[in-house]
């Protein structure tokens, strides 16, 4: 009897899940593109690449990486020379709905705050942001460096940062009329610095987490959800992973104390590593996130597929979906997708090669209902 009951409301919340979801919905809920705002100058050529290329491809989730390209009002300090207008993005957002494409705004917070020899905006602003402050920027960056320099971070526990950063998130939310916000937190090697007053020796996992977390309550508060990547919560020794796409800074243990419903960009570019079931498992939404390896791209589609397919009912959903990760401009990026200029990547792959095979074998799933 018990069975019979375990059975009918599994039935039953099956089909709750089906008639909510229907198509291709159904079977890949999240079909994503992560890729940097256009410039101002190119918001009409892009608004045609929404329509003419990601439209018809399904794309139903745009992460647009804006940071300080935005006219910002609460802090019109931090605004690059050249930066969207609320008109512009507004555009973008009546495009977007054309399509039922949902648009998530990033800004990276917490790392990423200077690339190569630029210091990022907020820390030229506010250098009193500066978790190493004694770390010089160089004239000529190269990898490796003795400061163990790749991007600087912003210090988490300093009493102003939040009133700053919280701003501008609302912002983006704001004009993008948008239900979640992406926070980046990638790559933060640059955290619980010995030297920092207010972090030297606390526990790195708890800072991340603490961070993670007080960003998620201010989104929650609004109804809003949080999107990261997933990197720092991976184990780089344990899974052979390294310190680029998991963390070598012993932030990993951090999945245990950040809230369930943040959602977990979980990026491998040169293999299908099999981690969407680690982040599955422990209760999170996790999207797989390629870039410029086609095969490698298809094969993480597959491995999505899989997952949903033989997981229970109360999993299968956190088995969200892919996202195409583009790390160059929009311009450049709808440039080599036209031919214009070569895609190949010097480090081997291509990433418009990579879009249009997933793309490709998404567009096989798109079976009409039975
Ligand atoms: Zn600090």
């Amino acid at each position: 009897m018990k069975k019979a009951i375990l059975f009918l409301t599994a039935t039953f919340l099956f089909s709750v899940t089906s008639l909510a979801q229907t198509g291709l919905d159904a079977v890949l809920p999240v079909r994503g593109l992560a890729i940097a705002a256009p410039q101002p100058e190119h918001v009409d050529e892009f608004i045609d690449f929404i329509r003419e290329v990601l439209i018809p491809l399904k794309v139903n989730t745009l992460v647009l990486r804006v940071d300080y390209n935005y006219q910002y009002e609460s802090h019109p300090e931090l605004r690059n020379e050249d930066a969207l207008s609320k008109a512009d993005v507004k555009k973008l957002v009546a495009a977007c709905r054309e399509g039922n494409i949902r648009i998530i705004p990033q800004l990276n917070l917490l790392g990423h705050q200077s690339w190569a020899e630029s210091l990022g905006n907020l820390l030229q602003h506010y250098p009193e942001f500066d978790e190493t402050p004694q770390v010089d920027m160089p004239e000529d960056y190269q990898w490796p460096n003795d400061d163990g320099l790749y991007c600087k971070s912003y210090c988490p526990l300093h009493p102003d940062v939040h009133d700053v950063v919280f701003a501008l998130v609302d912002e983006l939310l704001e004009v993008f009329e948008a239900d979640a916000f992406h926070a980046g937190m990638d790559e933060v090697f640059y955290l619980g610095d010995d030297r920092c007053p207010r972090c030297a020796g606390r526990d790195k996992a708890e800072l991340f987490a603490g961070e993670v977390t007080r960003i998620h309550n201010h989104l929650a508060a609004q109804n809003k959800e949080l999107w990261i990547w997933g990197d720092r919560l991976l184990d780089g020794k344990t899974t052979g992973l390294g310190m680029w796409e998991a963390s070598m800074n012993q932030t990993y243990r951090a999945i245990d104390l950040i809230p369930k419903d943040v959602v977990i960009n979980d990026w491998h570019y040169t293999r299908a590593a099999p981690t969407a079931p680690y982040f599955a498992t422990k209760g999170f939404r996790v999207v797989t996130c390629p870039w410029r390896i086609a095969d490698v791209a298809t094969e993480q589609l597959k491995q999505m597929l899989l997952y949903r397919e033989h997981a229970p009912p109360e999993m299968k959903d956190r088995f969200a979906g892919m996202m195409q990760t583009v790390w160059s401009g929009a311009k450049t990026f709808m440039d080599q997708y036209h031919g214009r200029i070569s895609s190949e990547n010097p480090r081997g792959g291509d990433q418009v090669a990579t879009f249009k095979a997933l793309f490709e074998e998404i567009g096989k799933l798109d079976v009409p209902d039975r």
